[in-house]
């Protein structure tokens, strides 16, 4: 008999699950609370259970779909990547880091997960696209790589988590029903709120309307990188199918159905959407939609002739964007190894844009 994935149990199945060995229903309620613990990381671990229920559920549930084949650190342990071994074999990455609060800004710990084992979508510049899909997470494997990040988190004496970024391997609109299945738990059970949930699409035309009807609203990040039609079938194929004046279009209905602001996210690429062009598109359609701007400096990946602008080009870049809402990840010098290719989370500094289009100096964050 296969195992039910504790995560995402609906209650009732762990109702029945665990009054089918005798015990009473409040035990369910118990062992749903107690998976969300991040030092509880075996059935075993659950001590409100009587241990012999405990040996009997392990039997019947599966404590986590994910396992914890490596971990590397980086900003001096504040940041934490995990390699994540799924049942069949096929590994996901997902990254957890740590803000500490400053003035100003409440302390966060941000999860980064993968929804998809590769990606089909085959944006040129990124490592996961490369690998093409393999298949999609399911939920509780998405669900499960968040409480592997909070247990980590936890060993360091970081933590709790309070933000979950749909940003890992893959297109989480592609993988509609494991995104939608994984964010009413992550809700519901982890306590996280939508609104600090962000969903990052490549551009799933028909997938966003959709989403701004299910009544839970994540923020929704639109992975831009180019302002015309012409330059954005190269970067992300899957304009081609649901050009920008949809894309637009559906990201602002998005933005009226739920009243959450919409964030643009630019993959800067020295000499590809690096232009005063592009800025200005960039510039153009973000006011339109009143679009947050998050501009990220491409990493170079193996064999790829694609890298960063030099700083003059990226401040020229930046200069057009003047009096926009716009937030700088400097990944420059991460290591060759993060989630999606691009984000690159994992040694991320953040600068602001001065009003004159020069950067502040550079600052540890781990904020998306
Ligand atoms: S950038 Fe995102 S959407 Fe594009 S190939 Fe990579 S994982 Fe897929």
């Amino acid at each position: 008999m296969s195992q039910i994935p504790v995560s995402t149990a609906a209650a009732e199945t762990l109702t029945d699950v665990v009054t089918g060995h005798g015990a009473s229903a409040f035990r369910a309620a118990q062992l749903r609370r107690a998976v969300w613990q991040p030092f509880v990381v075996t059935m075993d671990d659950i001590h409100q259970l009587p241990a012999g229920l405990r040996g009997a559920l392990a039997n019947e549930l599966q404590f986590s779909t994910v396992t914890v084949a490596a971990e590397t650190e980086a900003d001096a342990g504040r940041t934490v990547k995990l390699l994540c071994r799924l049942d069949d074999g096929q590994t996901v990455e997902t990254v957890a880091m740590e803000t500490p609060a400053r003035e100003g800004s409440r302390r966060r710990a941000t999860v980064c997960v993968s929804s998809q084992v590769g990606c089909a979508v085959g944006c040129p510049f990124c490592a996961t696209g490369r690998m093409g899909l393999l298949r999609s997470c399911t939920a509780a494997e998405v669900v499960d790589q968040v409480r592997a990040a909070s247990g980590a988190l936890h060993r360091r004496g970081l933590g709790p988590v309070t933000h979950v970024v749909y940003m890992g391997m893959g297109e989480p609109l592609a993988a509609y029903d494991t995104t939608i299945a994984s964010l009413r738990v992550l809700v519901a059970d982890a306590g996280i709120s939508a609104r600090r949930i962000t969903v990052s699409t490549s551009g799933v035309v028909p997938a966003i309307h959709r989403l701004a009807q299910e009544g839970i609203a994540p923020t929704l990040a639109i992975s831009l990188h180019a302002s015309s039609d012409e330059l954005r079938d190269r970067l992300v194929p899957l304009n081609r199918a649901h050009p920008l004046a949809s894309l637009i279009e559906a990201g602002m209905g998005y933005a009226r159905q739920t009243g959450r602001r919409l964030t643009f996210e630019w993959c800067l690429i020295g000499g590809v959407n690096d232009s005063m062009e592009q800025a200005r598109g960039l510039r153009d359609l973000a006011a339109r939609a009143h679009a947050h701007v998050n501009v990220i400096p491409m990493n170079h990946i193996d064999d790829s002739p694609w890298g960063p602008p030099d700083r003059r080009a990226e401040r020229a870049f930046l200069g057009q964007l003047d009096g926009m809402v716009v937030t700088v990840r400097d990944t420059r010098g991460a290591d060759g190894e993060a989630a999606c290719g691009q984000l690159r989370a994992a040694l991320e500094q953040r600068r602001s844009l001065r009003p004159d289009g020069t950067l502040s100096p550079p600052r540890r964050a781990a904020a998306v």
